[in-house]
């Protein structure tokens, strides 16, 4: 996709009604990296993530709670707010569907649906699940109860306006199978093909039952369903139809695959009914805890908020885009996490520039020695990867790298020898310098403060060049992470 030298991305926007968990998380952080990685190679990044606002199971918490539901999303959105804080997550837009300049775009696509013939008035009866804002089929019911939530689906009837959704079958199958790159992986673009083989239903777009939403422009008795008024987020983050908009889109949607169906299927015809471009969606897994699946429900819950009281948050955001490969469910532990930030983060890495910059406060009163490094990469392999978005398979490449640079300096041995001292020295800094601007979407903070010691910028992949470091004096810093028992 990436036209011209932009590039839109974006998380699924997150549901409010509790604080936010493991998963939220992990969704940013790889949105994140690709956004930090796409920057550096010069693209112009609109990054957004947010919050999806409306729909009555966000009444029902807010009344529960004994507030009013602006009052109680208002109260929430801190707390997602800090999830990006806390994590360096880069992001261009927070938008939450509560804004006014969202309604306005709601309001838009929806009467171009309209006026394109695909809504119509009917009387909708299904069986609902409150929490997934969704009618579910009988056969895809655990014995009436919602396959995800382990709760009863209720029977939902009123009026309602229906989205002509069948109209657009043929053309959605005929667009999947000719774009690739619409649903990654292959995997769950041959899901949603399969899905496809049965007849698509109309959608239900509006509730008279639902209070919490963006008013119909054509009946102000209906709210718009949830969905909708969610997946056009999108747009609105990018100023839709303006200059913005031209610009940037289509997007990259970062999912997770409960919510596959949602963005290729419901939004490709909501999209296609309005004569807008397709995105393009990429399949993320769970972070799953011992193989469970984590939810409030189970008990299993891994609170980001208090993690990095414990942990920095760059080894956070390390361990799950190298523990968990992406595109494929894994699993959080806390013991994974502390292997990998004593072993990797503090012994391969923090060790390697520590003991690097003292031998040049040591050996060369702080100054960065001539030399030409003698190491080389393999740079084109990772921008391959990373181009494919196998985050995880990049992330390790780097990181043979790191070890690479270990090794060599083991063996060399600056110092005790005395002769290759300056010529080794020097190309250990010029490959830490490559490693941290290869490392630097990753974790940022980390990269940032290596680049502070080494006096030198993190711009450009095109500075992930040999010999480029100058000379120049060290600023040694505290090391970069302690171990944790
Ligand atoms: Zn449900």
């Amino acid at each position: 996709m990436t036209k011209k030298n932009y590039f839109q991305i974006s998380t699924a926007i997150d549901y409010p009604t509790n604080f936010p968990h493991a998963g939220h998380l992990y969704e940013k952080i790889c949105t994140d990296v690709i956004a930090r990685w796409k920057r550096l190679q010069g693209f112009k990044v609109h990054f957004s993530t947010g919050l999806d606002e409306f729909g009555s199971k966000v009444a029902k918490c807010a009344k529960a709670k004994g507030m009013e539901p602006q009052k109680f999303v208002d109260y929430m959105s801190q707390f997602f707010l800090k999830l990006c804080k806390l994590y360096n997550i880069s992001y261009d837009d927070f938008i939450r569907t509560t804004e006014k300049r969202h309604e306005k775009i709601v309001n838009e696509i929806f009467m171009k649906n309209y006026d394109n013939g695909d809504i119509y008035k009917g009387e909708y009866e299904g069986l609902y699940c409150v929490d997934c804002e969704t009618f579910y089929l009988e056969k895809d019911l655990d014995n009436g109860y919602c396959p995800i939530h382990k709760k009863p689906a209720e029977v939902v009837r009123e009026e309602s306006y229906f989205f002509k959704m069948s109209k657009y079958q043929e053309r959605l199958i005929k667009y999947i199978k000719e774009n690739p790159s619409f649903i990654r992986p292959e995997k769950k673009r041959n899901e949603m093909l399969n899905r496809l083989k049965e007849p698509l239903r109309d959608l239900s777009v509006s509730r008279t039952s639902v209070d919490w939403g963006i008013r119909l422009p054509i009946d102000k008795k209906h709210t718009n369903y949830i969905w909708q008024t969610a997946l056009i987020n999108y747009l609105t983050t990018v100023d839709y139809p303006n200059k913005k908009f031209k610009d940037f889109w289509p997007c990259l949607h970062i999912v997770g695959s409960d919510i596959i169906w949602h963005h290729s299927i419901i939004w490709g015809s909501f999209l296609m009914s309005a004569g807008i471009e397709l995105p393009e969606i990429f399949v993320h897994g769970f972070v799953n805890i011992k193989g469970q699946k984590m939810s409030k429900s189970s008990g299993v819950v891994v609170d980001p908020l208090k993690l990095t009281d414990k942990y920095p948050a760059d080894a956070i955001r390390y361990f799950l885009i190298r523990e968990i490969t992406f595109g494929h469910d894994g699993d959080f532990s806390e013991e994974a996490l502390k292997e990998r930030l004593n072993n990797e983060l503090a012994n391969d890495l923090g060790n390697l520039v520590s003991r690097s910059l003292t031998m040049v406060e040591k050996y060369f009163d702080g100054k960065i020695p001539k030399g030409k490094n003698e190491l080389k990469f393999d740079i084109e392999k990772i921008k391959k990867l990373m181009e494919n978005y196998e985050l995880t398979n990049a992330l390790s490449e780097i990181w043979k790298f790191v070890q690479e640079i270990n090794r060599y300096i083991n063996k060399e041995k600056p110092w005790e020898n005395e002769k290759r001292r300056e010529t080794v020295l020097y190309s250990v800094l010029d490959s830490i310098k490559i490693v941290s601007i290869l490392l630097s979407s990753f974790i940022p903070e980390t990269c940032e403060k290596i680049s502070k010691q080494l006096g030198f910028e993190i711009k450009s992949l095109k500075d992930c060049k040999t010999n480029l470091l100058k000379e120049g004096k060290i600023k040694r810093g505290e090391i970069l992470f302690k171990k944790v028992e």
